[in-house]
């Protein structure tokens, strides 16, 4: 095999994905750009494209090089990009180094850590055996449909499975470095309803008002305390986001009233057990309850892969890191079920905002923490062994998630389109 290094550094290689646009779902370009960059670095380019609008298509790219035996090391991320809108100093497609920083829309999320995990395997010496993929998607920032749960299934289609995976999501909160998330809350919403009898609001007893109920569920749900946090995480939390009537006339009661909720969870809790406990509360009142889960949490448990990212953090910056499973969810979560993840990556401040940037010294210490992770983690091979039995449980368990994660949404009233997959255990009501 001939293995040509990287040619350019991170910081060219960011210059190069920016320069396409690539606002999600993306295709074409931005994979070129990404196809040119890995093969005469010895990649084998598998690209391919599902699904059909409006959450498709979707193109996707699995990449993986194999230099002998020895543990394989996955890296993760997105090409896609949110829109830009209007107001940006300079074109956001069109990168520009303005004093320190290099803007452009995805410099930090995540085009320049995809730009430096490249760069990073181009340092690595030639002699190290092992596998270095790459999981790419063209649709993280979207419906997320036919994205990574896509990528999940080419890859066990050729029973390829890290053993190892990082994920390169803007984690840097001040500093680069100073936070990486070893795990994300799940996300649950739900949409009670709750039917009455309309009538005169003079003849209350030809009447049901359902917003009395709803008001008594509603103040139930309140009154929940799902748990107390656990020791990587914190607790979960219920909100109450949408209320609904609708109702224009002062003289009438109304015959339906809706409300929605969201949940964000910890471990201790799935999707589908908060959504029974929430049914239960509904039905004392009569309600019912449609739901619709984003993503279940995930947690890697401080260990081999996060001491790993964290010593080459503090090898380059100095830093000392937060593990950190605080905020919103990520495709972390698909990984999850394959093998230990973890997210490191950019600072997030300026990410899904206009004149997104990144400082240009941030995209070349992060190309040396990369391949510092890289070089010990390959060197690392009796640490991470997968059985073929593994090997087998996460191809099920790729199957199951996808059951459990795929479904479309559930409305009521609301912009979202009705379910059409509760899962197995989420009949609806
Ligand atoms: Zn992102």
């Amino acid at each position: 095999m001939t293995m040509t290094r990287a040619n350019d550094d991170a910081l060219a290689l960011a210059q190069r994905l920016i320069a396409c646009p690539s606002v999600t779902p993306a295709t074409g370009a931005v994979f070129d750009a990404m196809e040119a960059m890995l093969k005469p670095m010895g990649f084998t380019v598998d690209r391919f494209v599902v699904g059909e609008a409006p959450d498709g298509p979707v193109e996707n790219l699995l990449a993986w090089r194999t230099t002998g035996k020895g543990p394989h090391f996955a890296f993760a991320g997105h090409l896609d990009v949110v829109p830009p809108g209007p107001g940006w100093t300079s074109d956001p497609f069109t990168p520009e180094i303005r004093g320190d920083l290099l803007y452009g829309r995805g410099a930090v999320d995540m085009k320049g850590s995809i730009a430096a995990f490249v760069a990073a395997i181009g340092d690595l010496p030639d002699d190290l055996p092992g596998t270095i993929s790459l999981i790419i998607t063209g649709d993280e920032e979207g419906p997320a449909v036919y994205g990574t749960l896509a990528l999940m299934d080419r890859m066990a289609a050729r029973e390829m499975r890290p053993d190892l995976c990082l994920v390169g999501e803007p984690t840097s909160s001040a500093r680069l470095g100073d936070v990486v998330k070893i795990g994300r809350r799940g996300s649950v919403n739900m949409w009670i309803s709750v039917r009455g009898v309309q009538g005169h609001v003079a003849y209350p007893h030809l009447a049901d008002n359902p917003i009395s109920k709803l008001v008594r569920i509603l103040s139930a749900v309140e009154a929940e305390v799902l748990d107390d946090g656990t020791d990587w995480f914190q607790p979960s939390n219920i909100e109450i986001t949408d209320l609904e009537v609708g109702n224009a006339a002062h003289n009438v009661i109304p015959g339906l009233a809706t409300a929605r909720i969201s949940i964000r969870f910890n471990d201790r809790h799935s999707g589908a057990s908060l959504i029974e406990r929430i049914r239960a509360i509904a039905a004392t009142e009569g309600g019912t309850v449609e739901a619709k889960i984003s993503g279940e949490p995930f947690l890697t448990e401080p260990g081999a892969l996060s001491t790993l990212v964290s010593d080459a953090i503090r090898d380059v910056t100095g830093i000392d890191t937060e593990l950190s499973t605080t905020g919103g969810t990520s495709d972390a979560r698909f990984l999850s079920r394959l093998c230990p993840v973890v997210e490191f990556g950019l600072t997030n401040a300026t990410m899904h905002k206009l004149d997104e940037a990144v400082a240009v010294q941030d995209l070349h210490d992060l190309q040396r923490i990369y391949a510092l992770i890289l070089e010990r983690a390959l060197r690392g091979e009796t640490l991470f062994a997968a059985s073929q039995n593994d090997i087998k449980r996460a191809i099920t368990a790729v199957a199951r998630m996808r059951d459990a994660d795929a479904g479309d949404a559930v409305g009521i009233g609301h912009s979202l389109k009705p379910v059409a997959d509760f899962g197995p255990d989420r009949a609806p009501p």
